[in-house]
């Protein structure tokens, strides 16, 4: 029987939770991020758990339920503190659903208090007198007022947390948070006697995140971006250390699936043509009949190249090609096929000894670990910030793979990732 775990995370998104488990890594926990809320008690023994829901843009409800099993599985490992993190620009709309998530939490747990902070400085997230600033300017005019699902209009979060919530929302000042544990504390029961529930806090700085970190100590229920994880691990007696990111050892043959079209991924793509390793294209126009064929079709080229390295399959396009693709086949058909290509793709590669995967594409990532039928992912070291290899289990084996969100990453990502697993060929 694994130890009971000290931090159990709910993610409202798939790369958010890996942001999470990166930090808590980074800070010395030893983290599995889960897709979904699994079926089965945990295997590993692990100091976090990130469980990774789809539940930001969903109906309020479903993401209360959500966030509830997840709650409940993560209780059944014992998880001392529960950790609910959200989007570090707080992305949710006037319903939700940090705020009903966040007070059904609260419910659960049987806690009358909680933070809510985004704050993550070494993204520019910063949070000072309760707004929300994204590098130099505030929330609302950082372009997500125009955000297609969530547009956030309001910069101000103790208003916009209010808007979702029946608990009375306060501030914890800066003033305050530089003064360190035992002034948030005071400040905190300050605020608890003026029926305060839940508290934005504001941090422009990690030191802000280090001072906020043993104030929570024993809290029940934390909300926030992933930055606040820094200063968590410590009041757990546990420091930075590289044990926490050991993974297995690698082995097997190498690959890049890329599905992502951002500017960053077009120049890793442009960088691992120039190297002179084998690259195949798919397009999209090419996928619209039977796209099974298309698959074999690369799976066979790959064959003949994966023994002498690794080999890169990607739909990688500029902005001016994608454009016309998706005036073709429509923009969710175009997404959804080359997503499905992709991902047979990737577990086609699999199947014929890869090991050693690299995934660019947040939608792409999703479609392909879900083709692999990985259910838990095991955080390993950080290849570029937010990105750290994993190792998982799938039916055909197991894998180190990395996902990688559109626009992370250094232009020779995909070779420099491997030389991080491989550091004695
Ligand atoms: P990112 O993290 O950069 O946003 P995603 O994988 O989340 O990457 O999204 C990219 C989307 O674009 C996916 O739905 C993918 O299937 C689609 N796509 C990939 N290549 C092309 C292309 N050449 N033309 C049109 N759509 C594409």
């Amino acid at each position: 029987m694994p130890k009971p775990l000290l931090l159990g995370c709910i993610a409202d998104d798939f790369t958010g939770a890996t942001d999470l488990a990166n930090n808590l890594v980074r800070a010395g926990m030893r983290v599995v991020q889960t897709i979904g809320v699994p079926n089965a008690p945990l295997s590993a023994e692990v100091d976090a758990v990130v469980v990774a829901l789809k539940s930001r843009t969903i109906a309020p409800q479903d993401a209360v339920d959500q966030s509830l099993q997840a709650l409940q599985w993560l209780q059944g490992q014992g998880a001392e503190q529960i950790y609910f993190k959200y989007c570090s620009t707080f992305d949710s709309t006037a319903q939700g659903n940090i705020g009903p998530v966040t007070e059904a939490l609260m419910q659960a747990l049987q806690t009358d208090f909680t933070i809510a902070t985004p704050a993550f400085p070494d993204n520019g997230r910063t949070v000072f007198k309760g707004y929300l600033f994204v590098g130099d300017v505030l929330l609302n005019e950082s372009g997500m007022q125009h955000h297609p699902l969530t547009p956030m209009v309001d910069a101000n979060l103790v208003r916009v947390m209010q808007a979702q919530c029946k608990s009375k929302v306060g501030l914890l000042s800066h003033k305050t948070i530089a003064q360190g544990a035992t002034a948030i504390q005071e400040d905190i029961a300050n605020l608890k006697q003026q029926g305060v529930r839940i508290a934005i806090v504001d941090a422009v700085s990690n030191d802000d995140l280090m001072r906020l970190g043993p104030a929570l100590k024993g809290m029940p229920l934390l909300t926030a971006g992933s930055g606040v994880a820094i200063g968590l691990p410590q009041n757990f007696g546990l420091t930075p250390t590289p044990q926490a990111s050991v993974l297995p050892k690698a082995s097997g043959l190498q690959a890049v699936v890329s599905g992502s079209c951002s500017q960053a991924t077009n120049r890793q793509v442009a960088h691992f043509k120039a190297t002179g390793r084998p690259a195949f294209l798919i397009d999209p126009l090419n996928l619209k009949g039977s796209w099974q064929d298309l698959v074999k079709e690369v799976l066979a080229w790959a064959q003949g190249h994966l023994a002498s390295g690794p080999v890169l399959v990607y739909s990688t396009a500029t902005p001016e090609s994608v454009q016309a693709v998706q005036s073709q086949l429509g923009v969710e058909a175009a997404g959804h096929q080359v997503e499905q290509a992709l991902a047979a793709i990737a577990r086609g590669l699999v199947e014929l000894g890869v090991q050693q995967m690299v995934v660019a594409g947040g939608e792409t990532s999703g479609a392909c670990v879900q083709a692999l039928a990985i259910e838990q992912l095991q955080i390993g070291p950080q290849i570029d910030p937010g990105v750290p290899w994993c190792h998982a289990h799938t039916p055909m084996g197991s894998v180190h793979i990395t996902l990688k969100s559109g626009n992370f990453g250094t232009d020779d990502f995909f070779t420099k990732a491997f030389s991080f697993l491989s550091p004695h060929p």
